[in-house]
């Protein structure tokens, strides 16, 4: 990989945040919530590897980040439901999905338990990451500056969505 383009990596992880404040307001969900083990999907690096695109895999099993403006979904306003691209679980619907302008696709919640929020000390800094709650995959971060109802800002990369329109 070049390093040009690791530096447009880095960027775009530096900018999928907020400035203001990283706090986490919301109520936290524990990655095993109303999910029992055995139910998870456990796949070996190699066997997500197979099944999932590179920026997919990067994103989903890296905790990779795509570059803001880049992916399928952020501009995306068609009624329908985002599913997980490793194991096809719905995660957000459309109704809850609102104009950012961050360059991701962003949501003011989540569908349920099937998303968890686990703490990412990653970058030198603390965040709230978004994971599919059956697959474990990375999906993005979430922050307190969304709009009302929840005031949460679910900040997903479109690598780790399936879009599934009505
Ligand atoms: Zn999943």
């Amino acid at each position: 990989m070049k390093l040009g383009y690791l530096v447009l990596l880095a960027l775009g992880s530096l900018s999928c945040i907020n400035s203001t404040s990283n706090q986490f307001t919301g109520s936290f969900i524990a990655l095993d919530d109303g999910i029992q083990d055995t139910l998870k999907i456990k796949k070996s690096q190699k066997q997500w590897r197979e099944i999932l695109d590179e920026k997919s895999f990067y994103v989903l099993r890296q905790k990779g980040t795509e570059r803001a403006f880049t992916g399928k979904y952020w501009n995306n306003n068609r009624k329908g439901t985002y599913l997980c691209k490793g194991c096809a679980t719905p995660l957000f619907k459309s109704e809850t999905k609102f104009k950012s302008g961050t360059g991701w696709p962003s949501f003011f919640d989540k569908i349920g338990s099937n998303v968890a929020v686990v703490k990412d000390y990653s970058l030198s800094m603390v965040r709230d990451e978004v994971v599919c709650n059956l697959c474990d995959g990375h999906l993005g971060h979430v922050f307190n500056d969304g709009p009302r109802p929840t005031g949460l800002r679910y900040c997903v990369n479109s690598a780790a969505l399936n879009f599934k329109g009505e």
